[in-house]
């Protein structure tokens, strides 16, 4: 392959991509930045991979707590590189893109024109200030067989109640990928014990978001777990605000659209994701699918943007609520969505048209029925799937109709993790299992007790572990199997904190239903 050729054309691919997106003479640029201190204090990250690609990712903040990341209000060019070695000796791709305080001084680089299914390594420059060297991959040809996928999945990572001791551990794991469901940053300060304290009070505007986003990419075990892999990412509430519903939030805010295109701008600027992601006001997309070779085809859902309000909420508020079943008979509604019909209909298509051996379906909370009274009568939180209970049995009911291969659901949101049957019909001991469930726990969000999680499996047998720790799953996918490991924090109070397995699951190719490994 001409090597020589391919950098040049995916050098001028990038300038040609960030010309339409900033107007190039709207902007004084910068054209010998020095700055006074490390501008990469974000690290650098990469994500969304496809078999001849990947997004690299880095912003220019040597103030990150500043809402201006202690940048001036002018471009900057930034040089990139990636390569097939650490030391950079063999360049597989450079370009210039450029850095506009228009998104926060972020980079976000496609770099395309690469060889599938291999490490690559890379780096950015500013002026004189080259940023610390990231690693990242190719997923594997589309035809290719693949013998292995091993990545690990994450979400809630509360700031104030733990350290990311959680991504020390994972960086051990000898990951192709991270997957993380949601709840990035929290919005609100709230919960017990906190080991430290958000800079700033609650973000409403972009600049407060830009900081929240900030201070929770300076901590160091994040940073190097963004720079060891790449990412996929979705989003859920916490990103904006706790249980909002497509347009409408828990305090039923009076202009809510405009604080969530603030929300959903500062996601975009802090994660590594392609430019089809590109907010446009309150509006963006961020469903997406992810095939590994044919082993494994990922859809990575959103279900907060389109999604119908809660049913049967609390007086003069918006948001979730603990509702007994007979007592809210509009939670049976079949008009409810999680996902809006059109991302509903993307993934159902998707499914149909999979050809992996593996369908992961990523999304951001508990997909089983979780009862919450103990004995007759039950008991739902209306925020997950729970609240909208026929929408998801027209998923599983697909799922088994047109005989999807291997569906396998993975979340978050719960802090908590769950291993679960998935069925049309929870409530039915006859109902077939149609799917696997592993619910994530929390990097360092707090949950259920012990106890709790031992009553809620008591009282719904599809649910076959619970574990109350903090930590992560890591899922081991070959042709035959999905092996899963539960890891277990000591604690998340401290960055030190050693690390347990609980308990691991395998699913075999062709029966639905974790079994104990
Ligand atoms: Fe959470
Ligand atoms: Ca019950």
């Amino acid at each position: 392959m001409n090597t020589t050729r391919r950098t040049l054309l995916t050098g001028a691919a990038a300038l040609t991509a960030y010309t339409l997106l900033v107007p190039p003479f709207a902007r004084r640029a910068w054209a010998q930045p020095r700055f006074s201190a490390d501008p990469y204090t974000l690290g650098v990250a990469s994500g969304s991979p496809r078999y001849d690609g990947v997004v690299l990712w880095t912003r220019l903040a040597p103030q990150p707590l500043n809402a201006d990341g202690g940048m001036p209000a002018a471009n900057v060019e930034v040089r990139w590189e990636i390569a097939h070695d650490e030391a950079f000796r063999k360049l597989a791709g450079k370009g210039v893109a450029t850095a506009s305080p228009d998104f926060g001084h972020s980079v976000h680089v496609e770099a395309n024109g690469l060889a599938p299914g291999r490490w690559y390594w890379y780096r950015f420059m500013a002026g004189d200030a080259v940023s610390p060297v990231g690693r990242t991959r190719t997923t594997p040809a589309p035809d290719d067989a693949a013998p292995r996928l091993r990545y690990a999945f994450a979400s809630c990572q509360q700031y104030e109640q733990g350290y990311y001791a959680a991504y020390r551990h994972m960086r051990e794991e000898d990951l192709d990928l991270v997957v993380f469901l949601g709840d990035y940053i929290y919005e609100s300060s709230w919960g017990r014990d906190h080991v430290r304290k958000h800079a700033t009070p609650e973000p409403y505007t972009l600049a407060d978001y830009r900081i929240r986003y900030a201070q929770y990419k300076s901590d160091p075990d994040l940073k190097a777990m963004h720079a060891a892999a790449p990412w996929l990412v979705t989003w859920d509430d916490h990103e904006v605000d706790n249980d909002y519903a497509n347009d409408r939030s828990e305090r039923l805010e009076a202009n809510f659209l405009a604080r969530r295109a603030a929300a959903y701008r500062a996601y975009y600027e802090h994660m590594p994701l392609r430019r089809a992601a590109l907010p446009n006001g309150p509006d963006m997309r961020l469903y997406d699918r992810c095939a590994w070779g044919a082993l494994a085809e990922f859809s990575v859902l959103d279900d907060r943007q389109y999604r119908s309000h809660q049913v049967c909420p609390r007086h003069d508020r918006g948001g979730g609520s603990n509702v007994v079943g007979d007592q809210c008979p509009e939670r049976l509604d079949p008009k409810l969505t999680l996902l809006g019909a059109e991302q509903e209909r993307w993934l159902t298509d998707g499914l149909a048209a999979s050809r992996a051996r593996w369908n992961l379906i990523a999304q951001q909370t508990l997909m089983a029925q979780l009862d919450r009274t103990a004995g007759p009568g039950q008991t739902f939180w209306t925020d997950g799937w729970d609240g909208y209970p026929a929408a998801r049995r027209r998923l599983l009911d697909f799922i088994a109709t047109r005989k999807v291969a291997n569906p396998v659901v993975i979340g978050g949101d719960v802090h908590c993790t769950w291993v679960a049957d998935l069925k049309p019909d929870f409530d039915d001991p006859k109902s077939p299992v149609v799917a696997t469930e592993f619910c994530g726990t929390s990097i360092t969000s707090q949950g259920a007790g012990a106890k709790q999680v031992a009553a809620a499996m008591d009282e719904n047998p599809h649910l076959r572990f619970g574990g109350p720790k903090r930590g992560y799953l890591r899922m081991d996918v070959t042709p035959d199997r999905a092996t899963v490991t539960l890891r277990a924090l000591d604690t998340e109070k401290r960055a030190d904190s050693g690390i347990s397995t609980l308990a691991t699951f395998a699913v075999e190719n062709g029966k639905p239903g974790p079994q104990k490994a």
